[in-house]
Parts: structure tokens; C-alpha cells; sequence
């Protein structure tokens, strides 16, 4: 028996009741963005139809109505990844702009000339552009964790990067282009051993397993909304409060300010110092009812669910002639990566489409990667806790067909 009914969940989707080319829709590009339960849908209705505010500022009673909305949201968040209060949790645009923000306040304070950033070869670009151009401008280095050939971090060779110029090690949870599930807790338990900060990318993790901030023992956790089945232009950035205090804000303006005169300006303390101008409300109340959603399905046994499932797809596209899985570490979450012989990715991802099926087939943000294993690009269908056997088999079928008609 199943951990969860995915047939069941699937009707709380209005989006996967669509047709595509005539077909039933077949979601599999969930580490792309994950779709919307009717749950997060109405509730952002609601917002706009009885508390639409801007909140903190105005005396008034809807005012008061959206601020309890978007706190709310906030407390759904700590809570959601364990974090000891809702003061560690900074409501930003996506995990881009949460790694940003680190690179733009934390990274320019405390990095500098001849210190090295540590991050892995499975991070996405948004996991390496802002560390390498800011160790650009500081004359830092920027080092990377390999991999093995299962697209697992090898952490004899981490070990020998960490030293007393390591600042800060930045590395993802779950890697968006292979599956992997990094070792999370001992890679920040090393790191912080020689005296450096964390950073752990959850965007592709918070949607698979329980994360708690304080067991990993993280500086700054990010994720994105919009992968986590709430709406897109929200994310978090999770920071020890100590540490957030300590940092200058990134980005000046308005509700971010304790007191501000020509010559000089006095700072909120977190969140609020990392909060400037008016932020994006309503989504964050939608991010609050999607972790409404998953936890009350419960996160432990979607991670169960979701592996049964994993497996399943893994043993069947490993049976079809021609077909390279990429990333076959025995820790994985979600991604199945491939190549199918005799066609381009892009042919694959069509045929799929035809069938309503929808993968990603590209490089995934993910260039170093997918290099490594000397590809450009693969098909990668992802996997949540909706998709059904059912969809692995019409997904199969479909690779089948395509290749007995070469
Ligand atoms: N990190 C990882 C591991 C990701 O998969 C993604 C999104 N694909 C990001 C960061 C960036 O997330 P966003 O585009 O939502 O800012």
C-alpha cells in the first residue's frame, strides 16, 4: 500500500484536470515550478477580495487585516523549517534573490581579498553567479566540492578545500539537473568547523522531505515559493537572527527604518532590515496556505511516497534500450535525468508533449553539471507527491514507442 493516494491528491489540482494535445496532463517538471492546489488559488482571492492593504503603516482595519495575513505567513514559514523565531525569516522574491541578498549583504561585509567561497559542482546558477561575481570584485576565490560518477559530492575532496580563508560554504540540498540529496548536516557541520559560514539551497528540497533549520544548523537556508506548490515572486531567505543583525541591509527604502534623517539612517532589526519598500503580500499569504496544504498532508509521508515512486520510475526508464540515466547516486529526491539514444532531447521532450506529458529538456540552470558528465542537455522529468504509477507508465509507454519506431 501507498503512503499517500496521488490519484486523489491530483483532484485538489485544478491544473492537472487540463488536456494537452487531447491527453490528460502529465505534470513531470516539478523541479521547474510544482502547480497550485484550489487551497492556495482561493486564498489568494481572498486576500484581494477582503484584506488588500499595504500592511504596517496605515491605521486603518484592512491594514490591520493584511499585516495578520502576511505575519501569519511568516510563522507558517519558521515553522515549516523548525526556525526558533519569526524573526529568522525574510520574505524575498524567489531562492534568487535570497542567495543575492547573502552575496549582496553578508558576502560584501565579510568576504574579502584572498578568502574562498566553497560551493559544489551540482549547484544551480543561481548558486554560482552571485558568489563568482562577487568574488570578482573582492579578489576572493571561488572553489568547488566535485563529484563522483554518481553525481554524489565527494566529501574527502570538500575536506581538503576547507581552510582558514574559507568563508563561507554554499551548496544545495537537492540537485535540480540529477536528483542528488547532498549530506547536508556533515557539510555544515565541517564547515563550521573551521569556522565558516552556510548557506543551504533548499529550492529543490523543502518540497520532498522535512527540513529543519536547526537540526541542519544552517546560517541561511533559501527556497522559493512558487516550488513548493505556493505562487511564484515569493521566497525565503532563513537566517540565525544573530547573524541577520549583523548585517547591512542590501536594499534601502521604506518599512526597513527605525529613523532616518539627511545624515543618517537607523535600521529595523531583522526581518525587517532585509524588507525595503512594499513587499509582495498577497503571495506571501499564498505561500502560508501551500504549507498549510503539504503539512497537513504531511511532509514525512510525501518524502516516503514520493521515493516509492522514484524508485519505481527508476527501474522502469533503466529497462529502455539506449536510455542513460545521469545521476544515480542511492540518495536521490525527485529527478530522473536521462539521454535517449538515437534522438535529441528536444525530440524526446516532443514526443513526450504529444502525449501531455511535460518535462524540462535543456541544461537546468545547471551547465557544470551536466558538463561534467559531458552532456549539454538532458530530458528531465521531476516527480511530486501528485504524479501516480500511472503517469510513470504512460511516461515509459511513450519512451518505448519512440524508440521501437527508429
Ligand atoms: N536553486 C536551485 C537548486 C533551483 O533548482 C532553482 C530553480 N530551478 C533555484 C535555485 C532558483 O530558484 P528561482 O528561479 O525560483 O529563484
Amino acid at each position: 500500500k501507498l503512503p499517500l493516494d496521488a490519484a486523489l491528491i491530483k483532484k485538489d489540482f485544478p491544473i492537472l484536470q487540463e488536456t494537452v494535445n487531447g491527453k490528460p496532463l502529465i505534470w513531470l517538471d516539478n523541479a521547474a515550478t510544482t502547480q497550485k492546489p484550489k487551497l492556495v488559488i482561493d486564498r489568494l482571492s481572498y486576500f484581494y477580495e477582503h484584506e488588500n492593504s499595504n500592511i504596517h503603516r496605515a491605521a486603518h482595519e484592512l491594514a490591520a487585516r493584511a499585516t495578520d495575513a502576511y505575519e501569519a505567513a511568516r510563522e507558517k514559514v519558521r515553522a515549516f523549517l523548525n526556525a526558533a523565531s519569526t524573526n529568522e525569516i525574510v520574505f524575498v522574491r524567489g531562492a534568487t534573490e535570497a542567495i543575492n541578498l547573502v552575496a549582496k549583504s553578508f558576502g560584501e561585509q565579510f568576504i574579502n581579498a584572498g578568502d574562498e567561497i566553497i560551493v559544489s559542482h551540482l549547484e544551480h546558477h543561481a548558486n554560482i553567479v552571485p558568489w563568482q561575481q562577487l568574488a570578482q570584485k573582492k579578489g576572493a576565490r571561488l572553489r568547488v566540492i566535485p563529484v563522483d560518477d554518481d553525481g554524489q559530492v565527494i566529501l574527502e575532496e570538500y575536506v581538503k578545500l576547507l581552510n582558514s580563508r574559507t568563508k563561507l560554504v554554499s551548496f544545495t540540498q537537492v540537485s535540480n539537473a540529477l536528483g542528488t540529496v547532498t549530506p547536508a548536516k556533515q557539510i555544515v557541520e565541517l564547515a563550521h568547523q573551521i569556522g565558516a559560514k552556510v548557506l543551504v539551497d533548499g529550492a529543490q528540497s523543502v518540497s520532498h522531505m522535512s527540513v529543519d533549520v536547526r537540526y541542519l544548523n544552517a546560517d541561511f537556508f533559501v527556497f522559493s515559493g512558487h516550488k513548493v506548490f505556493g505562487p511564484t515572486g515569493i521566497g525565503v531567505v532563513y537566517g540565525k537572527e544573530d547573524l541577520l543583525n549583523q548585517i547591512q541591509p542590501w536594499q534601502g527604502g521604506g518599512n526597513m527604518i527605525k529613523d532616518v534623517t539627511f545624515e543618517r539612517t537607523v535600521y529595523h532589526p531583522a526581518p525587517s532590515r532585509f524588507e525595503a519598500g512594499t513587499g509582495n503580500i498577497a503571495d506571501a499569504v499564498g505561500l502560508g496556505a501551500a504549507i498549510d496544504y503539504v503539512t497537513g498532508l504531511g511532509m514525512n509521508l510525501i518524502y516516503q511516497y514520493e521515493h516509492q515512486l522514484l524508485h519505481y520510475a527508476t527501474q522502469l526508464l533503466k529497462d529502455i534500450p539506449g536510455l542513460r540515466l545521469v545521476g544515480t547516486a542511492p540518495d536521490k529526491a525527485s529527478v530522473l535525468s536521462f539521454t535517449l539514444k538515437g534522438h535529441t532531447n528536444d525530440e524526446v521532450g516532443q514526443a513526450l508533449n504529444k502525449e501531455g506529458i511535460a518535462v524540462r529538456t535543456g541544461h537546468h540552470c545547471a551547465q557544470p553539471i551536466l558538463r561534467r558528465f559531458g552532456l549539454e542537455s538532458t530530458v528531465r522529468p521531476s516527480l511530486a507527491f501528485y504524479n501516480t504509477c500511472a503517469d510513470i507508465d504512460t511516461l515509459v509507454e511513450t519512451l518505448y514507442r519512440l524508440q521501437h519506431k527508429k
